[in-house]
């Protein structure tokens, strides 16, 4: 590991002046940013702790939704009782993620950029144009079980690792962030990750110095949720597919549907064109079928993953079916 300073933010304001300073990054609980720097994946000069800022509410907002500070614990999320209650869907897959340990010491910003486990990524030995703009994509022709099937390109095939990004996007969540200014604006989360294209280094829409305050969720009411998520190992592990479901249904009939795949893509997969495939339908396997191939279409594999297709598509239908066979909504 290489020399740094370490700095304690005792303020937003201070923590933001201090992210100026060269080579500077913030740092949380550390469960994902201290394994890049024991890699030497990361090399920050500077870090700032932001952990101790106090920004671990969860309220309701004014908006009738849920206002998440963004140093809330990956444990304390899962447990509120207006998670269980309103968003199960969240504490389901925060719950899914990590071990208990590591959720504890995981914070919600940290969480949203948590960077990919490509092992390329993580192996400075190999060529990744996430870690190295211009050197190439070792998982193409390489080791990729895990790689992206929606959304990648040739430059790289890596997917996005959180858990509960993936049900933030089934359930429209808005980003808060403070600029190095001070001023605060809302990313939706739909826009906030980036796909690869030839820049796969640019992960998302957040500029240099901005700093995510806090995760706000619309208003419940949402219908019947599910996260399920389909991994190696019972837990522990990361998803080879998830996928977060919300449907209300009345008098028999699909009112509304939202749907959202993990580990398929490097960033939480939304799919309009399955949720317009359900909405009105009665919930049926026929529907369930169409709206999973309806997500799939476009999917490519690269050998090693091939098996994601599939295992995607009978994930989604077997998700709906739990959501339609349950009682609640
Ligand atoms: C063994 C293991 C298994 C895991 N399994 C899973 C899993 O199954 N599912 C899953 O979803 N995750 C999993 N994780 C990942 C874990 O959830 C993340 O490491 C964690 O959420 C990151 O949060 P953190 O606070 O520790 O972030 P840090 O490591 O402190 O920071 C991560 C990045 O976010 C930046 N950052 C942090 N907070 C902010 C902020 N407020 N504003 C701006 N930038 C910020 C940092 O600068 C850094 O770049 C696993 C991790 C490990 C080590």
């Amino acid at each position: 590991m290489k020399p740094f300073v370490y700095e304690r933010a005792t303020s937003p304001d201070a923590a933001l002046a201090a992210r100026a300073r060269p080579g500077a990054t913030f740092i949380s609980g550390g469960t994902n940013l201290l394994d890049l720097m024991k890699a030497g994946v990361e090399r920050p000069r500077h870090l700032i702790d932001i952990s101790r800022l106090p920004w671990r509410e969860i309220v309701p907002s004014d908006e009738g939704g849920l206002f998440i500070g963004s140093q809330t614990a990956n444990s304390e999320l899962a447990g509120h009782p207006l998670v269980r209650e309103r968003y199960p869907l969240l504490s389901q897959a925060l719950l899914s993620g990590a071990s208990a340990q590591l959720r504890n010491k995981a914070s919600t910003g940290g969480n949203l950029l948590q960077r990919t486990r490509c092992p390329y990524f993580y192996d400075t030995h190999m060529a990744c144009n996430k870690r190295d703009p211009g050197s190439g994509c070792a998982a193409l022709a390489g080791h990729n079980r895990m790689s992206a099937i929606l959304g990648a390109s040739e430059a790289c095939i890596a997917v996005h690792p959180s858990d509960m990004a993936v049900a933030l996007t089934a359930l429209d969540a808005e980003i808060e962030v403070l600029s190095s200014t001070g001023v605060a604006r809302r990313i939706p989360i739909g826009d906030f990750y980036e796909l690869p294209g030839t820049t796969p280094h640019i992960e998302t829409r957040l500029q240099s110095g901005e700093l995510i305050r806090a995760v706000r969720l619309p208003a419940g009411g949402l219908g019947r949720q599910r996260y399920r998520k389909v991994r190696d190992r019972a837990s522990y592990a990361f998803a080879l597919v998830a996928v977060a479901a919300v449907l209300e249904i009345q008098d028999g009939i699909i009112q509304t549907a939202r749907l959202a795949l993990g580990g398929v893509a490097a960033r939480p997969w939304r799919s309009a064109v399955a949720e317009s495939a359900l909405v009105g339908q009665r919930p049926r396997a026929a529907a369930f079928e169409a709206a999973a191939n309806a997500a799939l279409e476009g999917a490519r594999g690269h050998h090693g993953n091939d098996f994601k297709i599939e295992l995607a598509r009978r994930t989604i239908v077997r998700t709906l079916t739990e959501l339609a066979d349950s009682t609640g909504g």
